[in-house]
């Protein structure tokens, strides 16, 4: 007899995209003519210059351990970027880095949680929050944001979700899989709820480069010096600049999280690999051009995108303002017959269309919204183009 594993073991879920995904995968392995819009990544490359300075790391043997919290040049590079770009004060010594956002955010969530906790969620959310905050035993309490709101919550939603157990909010705007921002004054009077309430805001803003529109991105800790005590920005290198296979993200925070997070830190990963934070460094301090190249193209597939998608009976989307994601609405489709299949969840959609016409979409019952289904526009447009016509055949039977 075996002693059973632990709470987390017995919680732990992979990720609710994986059935369609290995059947995608299975697909184009067999040669099949399929399309993917499950991607949570640019589609794009690392920049050369970037890629350049990981292979001079290692010709110059960085290849030793790091101080736990990152290279001080790194660290340094993040506080004047959050200077320029928003006007934002930290010094070194409240940034950690870590292995991409991620890994981020999943530390932070052992740092502020006690067992018991609750941790306020807004839906649609990204499918690993609701899991990280559950493996520091803490509780997510989900609070609904309405498409009629552009999927966005309200300041009276927030405090009426608000308990004594209440240790903090995650907000990630723009959004994960709606593509919404949350306007400046909204973020306010939201993070003014949690000041008065003393909850930790926990912003992660890895789209922040990922705007349209002439939209203007605010960042979280700027609001005001009370939010950015109790705030925690979390950002990463991945989604900005193409990287997300180097595993870099960080947070800024008060000296005092800061502090801990880097003796974790040390004890569990002792730091994020050495060559990834020299490219990390040279693509916060080198050539910003790439960055506007990829938001126009991304801008320009999302216009495409929803247009064609207003064309379409049966399905709609809120035009995102940010990111490279569509939640499109099949709710009209529920309890319709297509292909000889029942459609009766997001999940049946998702799966009947990839069999039909080959056609990946992830549905979004792990991402606290049925009904919809998520697509990534880090896609060719020709794919995007080809895609959705399959999807008007595939509804019109
Ligand atoms: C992609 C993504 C991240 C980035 O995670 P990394 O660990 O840096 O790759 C973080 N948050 C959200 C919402 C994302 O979509």
């Amino acid at each position: 007899m075996k002693k059973s594993l632990s709470r987390i073991a017995s919680n732990v879920k992979a990720s609710s995209t994986i059935t369609i995904d290995a059947l995608f995968k299975k697909m184009k392995a067999e040669g099949q003519d399929v399309i993917g819009f499950g991607t949570g990544e640019p589609d794009f490359n690392t920049p050369d210059h970037i890629k350049q300075a990981g292979i001079d790391a290692i010709g110059k043997n960085q290849t030793r351990y790091t101080p736990a919290a990152g290279t001080l040049e790194l660290r340094q590079a993040i506080c004047d970027a959050a200077k320029k770009d928003y006007g934002l004060k930290y010094a070194p010594t409240q940034v950690v880095v870590s292995c991409g956002a991620k890994h981020t955010i999943s530390q932070l969530m052992m740092i502020l949680c006690n067992p018991g906790d609750e941790v306020i969620l807004p839906s649609p959310y990204w499918v690993s929050y609701p899991e990280m905050i559950s493996m520091a035993g803490a509780v997510p309490v989900v609070v609904e944001g309405l498409e009629e709101n552009g999927f966005l919550i309200t300041p009276e939603q927030l405090a009426k979700a608000i308990t004594p157990k209440t240790k903090a909010v995650i907000f990630n705007s723009p959004s994960n899989p709606t593509g919404m921002i949350y306007k400046r004054e909204d973020l306010k009077a939201l993070c003014d709820i949690c000041v008065k309430e003393g909850i930790y805001i926990v912003s992660d803003e890895v789209y922040d480069k990922l705007v349209y529109d002439g939209i203007s991105f605010t960042s979280i800790p700027a609001l005001g010096e009370e939010i950015k005590e109790l705030a925690i920005l979390v950002n990463a290198v991945s989604k900005t600049y193409c990287m997300t296979g180097w595993r870099i993200g960080w947070a800024c925070a008060n000296a005092e999280i800061a502090k801990i997070m880097s003796a974790y830190q040390s004890h569990s990963a002792s730091a994020p690999a050495s060559m990834s934070q020299a490219a990390a460094l040279e693509a916060i301090k080198g050539d910003q051009s790439g960055i506007e190249k990829m938001r126009k193209e991304f801008e320009g597939r999302r216009d495409f995108f929803v247009k064609r998608v207003s064309e379409i009976e049966g399905i709609s989307c809120c035009k995102p303002e940010g990111a490279f994601y569509i939640m499109l609405n099949v709710n009209a489709l529920m309890g319709r017959t297509i292909s000889g299949r029942a459609i009766n969840s997001s999940d049946a959609f998702a799966e009947t269309l990839l069999e039909k016409q080959g056609v990946a979409v992830v549905p979004c019952e792990g991402f606290g919204s049925p009904g919809y289904v998520r697509m990534s526009y880090a896609a060719s447009m020709e794919n995007i183009s080809k895609g959705l016509d399959r999807i008007e055949a595939f509804i019109k039977g």
